[in-house]
């Protein structure tokens, strides 16, 4: 069985442990639903002291290896999550696992479609597979009540500063990929092939998969005969993973719309055209389509994320800008969505006698589709591993990944979702009848040692299947 972390010896997490001890004293007299970050702490009480949840029932050389390296792994996980870079600017975070990945004995291949790193293991005959994390994290000003939140700041795209935090679980990802890449290479003797651990740049910009394949990744490299990812959920608790073949995650398109109008005083406004109220006619037009165009059996969304026009209470400016996220399953329903908001936001401004608005669509995401026959071959794989009350359905999303492009090219995939918060955590809420903060939160936080280990358990599993020598 799994030790607790106390026992490991690991001065780090010790140390980590005891200040979340004397972090939470200090939230004694906090009045817990007064605002949302005492009720994250609150909520944080709870958890802390649960270090493992699920104790996972996997092969026991691997679960012993596990619980020996989880330390280490928990304490990468703290530097990469205390250090997020956003999308397109992962220097240090590649620099990093270039620099694991030399030390690991790996062919390091760098700068693939941006800061794309994959390192190559080669073990003999057999098949090549492919596991993959994502790098980049999000401008997100962390609010959790974890003692490593992140305080890091930078400059975006326009030059206005952000706070960046890991609030999808990429720095999870990460740190189980680098798990599970230093067991397989310590234990060659339990895998035959090639193995390619492949760490992507600008998941959340939906360019980095795309960008490392336009960059010739399966030309430089071999193409895999399987590629596999995880990603954690936060609704799911640690110990558990959750699988679907099919359609799991949406096709995402961002639109941005820039209404435009003539501009003049706010006293006159007959003498202007009012690009304001046009985007706000725009805006209810646009829940129109989804509710009155598509079919009710069809998931679709339309969101309007951004609004930006105007300088001052008594300036009409020239122009509003709208930035929208679409999503969908089928081609069919992605090109309907994409058409009819062209079709509204040409109507608001023909309605308006305004100039045309200009409609440009970007960041395509295709809708990510599990191979049936792969994810068929490893549920009962990651049950043996895991428990089989640990495997469950996951449900659809509306989310988007970019892990469905290397499927687009011609590799079965498969991705399964990672719990990765603990149960009692979960059970807060509930009882609390609130949502858990979900990903991309300022108050997401998974419980890291429970996700870690079950995601380097699970992953673990799914490549010796795949790799065994005798298959
Ligand atoms: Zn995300
Ligand atoms: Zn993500």
């Amino acid at each position: 069985m799994l030790k607790i972390l106390a026992d490991a010896g690991c001065r780090s997490v010790r140390a980590l442990r005891t200040r979340r001890q004397s972090w939470l004293a200090g939230f004694a007299n906090c009045d817990a639903l007064r605002n949302l970050r005492c009720l994250a702490a609150a909520l944080f009480v709870g958890a802390s002291f649960v270090l493992r949840a699920a104790q996972p029932s996997a092969g026991a050389e691997t679960a012993k290896w596990v619980d020996d390296n989880l330390p280490q792994l928990t304490e990468l996980y703290v530097k990469l999550h205390q250090a997020p870079e956003l999308s397109l600017q992962e220097v240090r975070t590649s620099e990093l696992l270039a620099a694991e990945l030399t030390a690991l004995g790996a062919q390091v291949t760098r700068g693939l479609g941006g800061h794309g790193v994959v390192g190559t293991v080669e073990n003999g005959p057999g098949k090549t597979v492919m596991v993959r994390a994502d790098m980049d994290a999000l401008p997100v000003v962390e609010a959790t009540p974890v003692p490593y939140a992140s305080k890091v700041k930078v400059k975006d795209g326009s030059g206005a500063e952000v706070g960046v935090m890991h609030a999808c679980g990429h720095d999870i990802h990460m740190t189980c990929l680098v798990g599970t890449a230093r067991y397989l290479i310590a234990h060659k003797d339990q895998w035959s092939g090639r193995l390619q651990i492949l760490f992507q740049p600008a998941e959340e910009r939906g360019a980095g998969a795309k960008a490392m394949l336009d960059d010739g990744l399966f030309k430089k490299l071999a193409k895999p005969d399987f590629a596999l990812a995880l990603h954690v959920d936060a609704t799911l608790a640690t110990g558990s993973v959750g699988c679907r073949a099919g359609y799991t995650l949406a096709n995402v398109d961002s639109v941005d719309i820039t209404v435009k109008g003539r501009g003049g005083h706010g006293a006159y406004p007959h003498t202007t055209v009012d690009p304001i109220v046009q985007a706000a006619q725009l805006i209810l037009e646009l829940q129109t389509i989804v509710s009155r165009e598509i079919s009710p059996t069809d998931p679709a969304v339309i969101t309007v994320g951004a609004i930006r026009g105007g300088t001052k209470h008594n300036v009409i400016g020239d122009k509003c800008e709208l930035q929208v996220t679409v999503r969908s399953f089928t081609d069919e329903v992605r090109s309907h969505l994409l058409a009819a908001i062209r079709r509204k936001a040409l109507a608001v401004a023909a309605g308006a006698r305004a100039p045309e608005p200009t409609i440009v669509v970007s960041e395509g995401t295709p809708a990510m589709y599990n191979d049936p026959a792969l994810t068929g071959r490893l549920t009962p794989v990651l049950k043996k591993a895991l428990g089989n009350e640990q495997v469950v359905d996951s449900e659809p999303s509306m989310g988007g990944e970019d892990f469905s492009e290397y499927g687009r090219a011609g590799v079965p995939i498969f991705m399964f979702r990672l719990g990765a918060v603990d149960g009692r955590r979960l059970a807060r809420y509930r009882e609390m009848k609130i949502e858990p903060p979900s990903l991309h939160s300022a108050l997401f936080y998974p419980d890291p040692e429970g996700t870690i280990s079950t995601g380097v358990i699970a992953m673990t599993a799914s490549v010796l299947d795949l790799m065994a020598p005798d298959k």
